[in-house]
């Protein structure tokens, strides 16, 4: 079976040849993103193998059907950039990789919170011109403090776990409560709750309608002055302007995020000879207390090596006709 494959990087290509060799599937490989521009090249392929930021919306879906693609595998947990519906419609079979290493993810947060609190981004720079000062460069006690989780499923349970190493007070909000987790001294409150108590809240829950814009001018309102925000999930939990009022009005005390509401232009690319054509991410970039990471928190060996094996696999099993190994995988 042909797979090809849209936003591809040679890291990508390593990996999954090396794996590809046990499945012995043609794969074809395109580094450009899956949008309506590209769609029509797909030629003879029963599967597409695309990642966060390539379009699945309806039309792309059909032309794909037109073409004969049964399924479409998401080397990626999250599922916002595919309509699901209309894959049903057309009867093809969608899988993912639902848990790729998350400790890869929350420990991207962690280092997230760490570099944005000891500031040691900056005293790298610092001590390289010999300034030894330490003005401007104090943080805070991570012990002690109250840590927010919003969705606590895979990542946010790894979260969960590497914060309660700190001994931090750990509160969190989901629509399904983790006993595991509750042993280990996660209390479960409501957002609002959450939002008014914690020094800093780590964005672990799937964009969907629902959570689209959690962090909103009215939720930041709920904050404590000085909160640390950190948004490793999808760029659009977070309402940009009122994210960049509250870093303003000094509500944010500081900012951490791996991913953009509008990252599609930008991430993923080398852009450095380039003038940006994003004035918010420029703003957002030019404040000392934000730190932006170009969607990498997944990005460890041995997550794709996992995202890998296991798209393979879930591809293979559903060419013979069987469901993926881990039924969360199947989307439809
Ligand atoms: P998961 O499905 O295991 O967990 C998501 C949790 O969020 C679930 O427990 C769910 O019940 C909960 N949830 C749903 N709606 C909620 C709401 N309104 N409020 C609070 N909780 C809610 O997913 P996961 O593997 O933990 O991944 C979480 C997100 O991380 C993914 O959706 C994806 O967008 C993102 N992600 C980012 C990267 C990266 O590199 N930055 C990598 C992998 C995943």
């Amino acid at each position: 079976m042909r797979v090809t494959f849209f936003s591809a990087k040679p890291y990508d290509r390593e990996f999954f040849d090396r794996l590809n060799a046990d499945v012995g599937f043609e794969l074809m490989y395109y580094e450009t993103h899956l949008g309506p521009h590209i769609v029509n090249a797909v030629e003879n392929s029963a599967a597409i193998c695309a990642f966060v930021n390539d379009k699945l919306d309806a039309g792309v879906l059909r032309v794909l059907a037109e073409k004969g693609v049964k399924y479409i595998a998401l080397r990626c947990a999250g599922f916002n950039n595919l309509d699901l519906e209309a894959a049903k419609q057309y009867g093809m079979r969608v899988c993912r990789v639902p848990a790729y290493s998350p400790e890869a993810v929350a420990e991207h947060a962690l280092a997230m919170i760490l570099t944005l609190n000891r500031k040691t981004h900056k005293a790298y720079n610092r001590v390289r011109e010999q300034n030894f000062a330490l003005n401007g460069l104090m943080g805070f006690n991570i012990h002690g403090k109250t840590v927010g989780i919003v969705g606590t499923g895979n990542i946010g349970q790894a979260f969960a776990r590497i914060m309660s190493g700190f001994g931090c007070t750990l509160l969190a909000t989901d629509i399904r409560e983790n006993d595991e987790l509750k042993a280990l001294g996660v209390r479960y409150v409501p957002l609002q709750h959450l939002l008014a108590q914690s020094d800093v809240i780590s964005l672990h829950c799937p964009l969907l309608e629902s959570t689209k814009h959690l962090i909103n001018e009215a939720s930041l309102q709920q904050m404590k002055p000085g909160v640390m925000i950190i948004n490793t999930s999808r760029g659009g939990l977070i309402d940009t302007p009122a994210v960049i009022a509250g870093l303003r009005t000094k509500r944010i005390g500081s900012l951490g995020i791996d991913v953009y509401e509008q990252e599609e232009k930008l991430f993923f690319r080398d852009l450095s000879h380039t003038i940006l054509n994003d004035d918010t991410i420029q703003l957002l970039m030019s404040f000392p207390n934000v730190l932006v990471t170009g969607h990498q928190a997944f990005f460890t060996e041995e997550a794709l090596e996992q995202i890998a094996r296991t798209t393979l696999s879930s591809l293979s099993r559903l060419e013979q006709g069987q469901a993926p190994e881990n039924p969360a995988a199947l989307l439809v």
